[in-house]
């Protein structure tokens, strides 16, 4: 691939009608369709797997592997402007579709978040605290590392990692090679990073939005609650202090601007027992701790991300009811007609035939008005 073509950037709001690339066919790609089509837009979706949950919802669809350059051209062609709904896109492919249209997130946003070490050096660059952290590549690091800081810590691989998979807490007794074994599957030359271990009262997130011409919406912190490493609960708003509240807006927006962010990110962050806030790691686009937006705030994530994309005005962001949203994995989703029967209740299904164990199948939001809390 040669490196001497330009890369295209939005630079003007795309009207109603123009169609929206998403890479990725997931819930995330299926409820942005959703938004998108709202709004007059056409999304055309490009994952590899048949009957993806947002191919359903998409005008368009493009079945083939993020390596099938033909398929990429053709995609690039069909579209006004290419997102993603997840962030490990592979570069090359990002790189290919860059030389051709306009990617929003940008290259520097997707470089950053798909590799934790750099989100973290990113983070520390523009005086945004995370929790003590060191690169580790060898069992020899791994040994030096944990005896410098010290244990409670936790090995992660820096990249490919989600819903605690690809690391591993390292307590007093347990047994380093185990733990080496476990988060790299023994095989050699895989990228890790040794954090310490936190000691927080609560995780919250952050969504912002990021537009053409800087405008920056934040959504309020939420409380996320997880089960298993995955997320089980989001609380809204988060159930700290107007003043940390504040600050973990305050950082959400910083970083947005300082990456000059076109489109989402969500940031996961502690709040630690000394009412510190320390980012844990961000995600280039809408997220499930931002679901509740869809029905307790005037615009949606999903809205807001599309608009965000295409150039346009952002949405407000004004929550008019407080929500507990509350994921449904694997056979939760059976429990389908009680929650309906509950008139507070709103489901969201993602149209996945299987309810495999531990996978998202939908969520509810519960709506608890303003002033019922
Ligand atoms: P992550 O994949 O980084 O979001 O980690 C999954 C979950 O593991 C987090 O939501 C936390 O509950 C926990 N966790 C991860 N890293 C740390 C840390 N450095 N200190 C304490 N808990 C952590």
């Amino acid at each position: 691939m040669s490196n001497s073509r330009p890369t295209v950037s939005l630079t003007a709001p795309l009207p109603p009608g123009s169609v929206i690339g998403m890479l990725g066919g997931g819930q995330l790609g299926r409820m942005a369709a959703q938004a998108a089509a709202a709004m007059g837009y056409h999304c055309h979706v490009f994952c590899p797997e048949q009957n993806s949950p947002a191919a359903e919802v998409a005008r368009d669809n493009t079945v083939a592997a993020y390596d099938d350059w033909d398929a990429l051209a053709a995609f690039a062609g069909a579209v006004d402007v290419v997102t993603y709904e997840f962030e490990n896109v592979p570069s090359e492919t990002a790189a290919f579709l860059l030389e051709r249209k306009a990617v929003h997130p940008g290259p520097n946003v997707l470089h950053i978040c798909q590799n934790r070490l750099r989100e973290k050096d990113f983070c520390n660059s523009i005086d945004i605290p995370t929790t003590r952290y060191a690169e580790v590549n060898s069992f020899e690091s791994l040994e030096r590392v944990v005896r410098d800081m010290g244990r409670p810590c936790v090995l992660k691989t820096t990249e490919m990692g989600y819903d605690g998979k690809g690391q591993s807490f390292i307590r007093q007794d347990s047994d380093l090679t185990e733990v080496w074994e476990k988060v790299t599957g023994g095989k050699e030359g895989i990228q890790t990073i040794v954090e310490a271990v936190v000691d927080f009262r609560m995780e919250i997130s952050v969504i912002v939005a990021r537009s053409l011409n800087g405008a920056c919406q934040t959504y309020i912190p939420v409380e996320n609650q997880h089960k298993n490493h995955i997320l089980d609960r989001t609380i809204v708003p988060a159930r700290i202090s107007d003043k940390l509240l504040e600050r973990a807006e305050a950082i959400a927006r910083r970083m947005a601007d300082k990456l000059e962010l076109m489109g989402m990110l969500a940031i996961e962050m502690f709040v630690t027992t000394d009412d510190e806030i320390l980012v844990n790691e961000m995600a280039p686009r809408p997220h499930n701790s931002g679901h509740w937006t869809m029905d307790g705030c005037v615009t949606s994530q999903f809205e807001q991300f599309m608009r965000a994309v295409a150039g346009v005005p952002l949405g407000s962001v004004e929550r008019h009811s407080d929500v507990v949203m509350t994921n449904l994995l694997g056979h939760d989703v059976d429990d389908w007609h009680a929650i309906l029967s509950d008139p507070n209740n709103k489901l969201h299904l993602y149209g996945k035939a299987e309810a495999k164990p531990g996978r998202k199948m939908g969520h509810v939001n519960r709506i608890i008005p303003r002033g019922e809390g």
